[in-house]
């Protein structure tokens, strides 16, 4: 454990508990759960395990503060936010200590995830002040036409491990901008971040029970009571398709809104008029970055004939120089995956496809330490249809496809359930329009190889999702529309009524 780390445990200032109506608790059963430092496979902390009976009272918390919550000033909740972001920025190093102990990105990334998080809070601050509605004349003038916005009520958020503390980020900040109550579900892998992250919320301002935590290992046990209750308005859900489905038929019961940031499965096609430069640039983020853990990590690499060879000889050397190691060592590149079962998933997927016929340029051997690595590997010709192909993979796995023509390519890169996000290198601006209007996903890189950012909408079409996060419709997830129809029948001008133009129905 690092320093970092060791302070934010210091004299107990992190909370490993439940956070429920503003108290740190522990779980009713009294059980509790370990978390495991990827890196080594040893344990980094326990941390209560809440049953569904916790999950209830969180809801109860969430409920109970929901109606003043709802009335509290947008000017409040902008600022507890803003001041969420300072605070978080000004603690960056600590929770990226944090986001690596129990993730194991390097640092340089988790600090960027920190910067990420801290991101959402500041956008969300601005957007709370600016929760508009419309008035208007009705069509026949007998009434006005009255639209407000009115937060949701209270939400149930489920998210996953990749980015311990910028999902959860990317949920509450808009949810607190909206005026919403929240129960917060982190993934059982990665609790630390949500935990340290709702005190700083509370540390910031947030009235108890506004935000209430409840990590668990019986994430299915607690989101069925949950979604059972009529208290309960949302679900936000970031995580796999299958768990999404899931949520979607629980939440049919109730009529809940529903928010899906669910997988993807990104094609990264390089025309034959592409920077190669910058393609492979572009390949190493999208490829690489979260150790290739991301729902956005380009999967399949479709690439023109013309240029394949010089690009999978370019991609293996930089990643060829990537060190695996600790992410607190300052030497490493590419931390562990999250654990063993991910990492076996990634070596036997490589090793179906190698077994296949797929040609192996690069890794492709689980190396022989303690953690859960899984080496930089480079695939090329793997059979049509292949697994690897079809799923995410997860991991910092490369596969190589080439192409011939433009219609092709498109073909390929949307022969896939999902539509979370593309990417398209070329120079050439007609085909660049052309192609990314034909990509079949929420986002297109365009000769870039990273999209995030709090100021875009984010999110998937087709399997990979519903519904957007973050830019400037991210705070409607969060908001119902009100429509008073106020009659102004009285009210009407008894000015001149203008006569019907010829042929028209008065
Ligand atoms: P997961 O679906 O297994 O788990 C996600 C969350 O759901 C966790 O908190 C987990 O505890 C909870 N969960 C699992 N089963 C549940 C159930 N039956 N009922 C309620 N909750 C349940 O996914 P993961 O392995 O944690 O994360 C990886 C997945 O998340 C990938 O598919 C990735 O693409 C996706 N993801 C998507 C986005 C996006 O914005 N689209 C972002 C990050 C990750």
């Amino acid at each position: 454990m690092t320093d970092n780390t060791t302070s934010l445990y210091a004299a107990g200032r992190l909370p490993t508990g439940l956070l429920v109506g503003g108290e740190w608790r522990t779980a009713s059963a009294a059980a509790t759960f370990t978390v495991e430092n990827p890196a080594t496979g040893e344990p980094a902390a326990s941390v209560a395990d809440a049953t569904a009976a916790d999950a209830l009272d969180a809801l109860a918390a969430a409920a109970g503060a929901q109606a003043q919550w709802a009335a509290s000033p947008p000017g409040l909740r902008s600022r507890i936010l803003r001041r969420a972001h300072y605070l978080l920025i000004g603690r960056r190093e600590q929770f990226a200590a944090l986001i690596t102990l129990e993730m194991g990105k390097s640092l340089s990334e988790a600090r960027a995830e920190v910067d990420y998080a801290a991101g959402y809070l500041r956008w969300f601050a601005e957007e709370a002040v600016r929760i508009d509605g419309t008035w208007k004349t009705s069509e026949d003038g007998t009434a006005r036409v009255l639209v407000t916005h009115e937060p949701v009520g209270p939400c149930l958020l489920i998210t996953p491990w990749n980015a311990p503390l910028a999902m959860p980020a990317r949920k509450v900040a808009p949810a607190v901008a909206a005026g919403c109550t929240m129960v917060l579900k982190p993934a059982p892998q990665t609790p630390l971040s949500s935990i340290a992250f709702a005190e700083l919320m509370i540390e910031a301002g947030l009235p108890d029970g506004v935000l209430n935590v409840v990590p668990t290992t019986d994430a299915a046990a607690l989101s069925d009571a949950l979604m059972r209750d009529s208290r309960l308005r949302k679900v936000s859900f970031t995580g796999s398709t299958a768990v999404g489905r899931l949520l979607l038929a629980q939440a049919s019961r109730n009529v809940l809104r529903t928010s899906m940031e669910l997988g993807g499965n990104a094609p990264f096609v390089v025309c034959a008029d592409a920077d190669l430069d910058a393609a492979v640039d572009g390949a190493m983020t999208a490829k690489l970055r979260n150790i290739g853990e991301a729902c956005i990590a380009a999967n399949r690499f479709l690439v023109h004939a013309d240029i394949a060879e010089e690009f999978t000889d370019r991609l293996v050397r930089r990643m060829s120089d990537l060190a695996l190691g600790d992410g607190t060592d300052s030497c490493t590149h590419l931390g562990p995956l999250i654990d063993a079962t991910q990492r076996d998933r990634v070596a036997e997927l490589v090793y179906e496809t190698v077994a296949a016929g797929a040609e192996l340029h690069l890794g492709g051997r689980v190396p022989d330490r303690a953690g859960y690595f899984y080496p930089p590997t480079v695939l090329t010709r793997a059979p049509a249809g292949a697994r690897i192909s079809r799923e995410e993979i997860f991991g910092p796995v490369a596969v190589i496809h080439t192409f011939t023509d433009e219609e092709e390519a498109l073909e390929m890169a949307n022969a896939t359930e999902f539509g979370l996000v593309s990417y398209l290198y070329t120079r050439d601006l007609a085909r660049a329009l052309r192609m990314s209007g034909r990509l079949e996903s929420g986002m297109v890189g365009l000769n870039r190889g990273y999209v995030s950012d709090p100021g875009a909408p984010f999110g998937g079409i087709k399997q990979s999702g519903l519904g957007r996060e973050g830019g400037n419709s991210g705070i409607e997830e969060y908001l119902e529309q009100k429509y008073v129809a106020i009659d102004s029948t009285g009210v009407v001008s008894t000015g001149v009524v203008p006569a019907p133009v010829a042929g028209e129905q008065p």
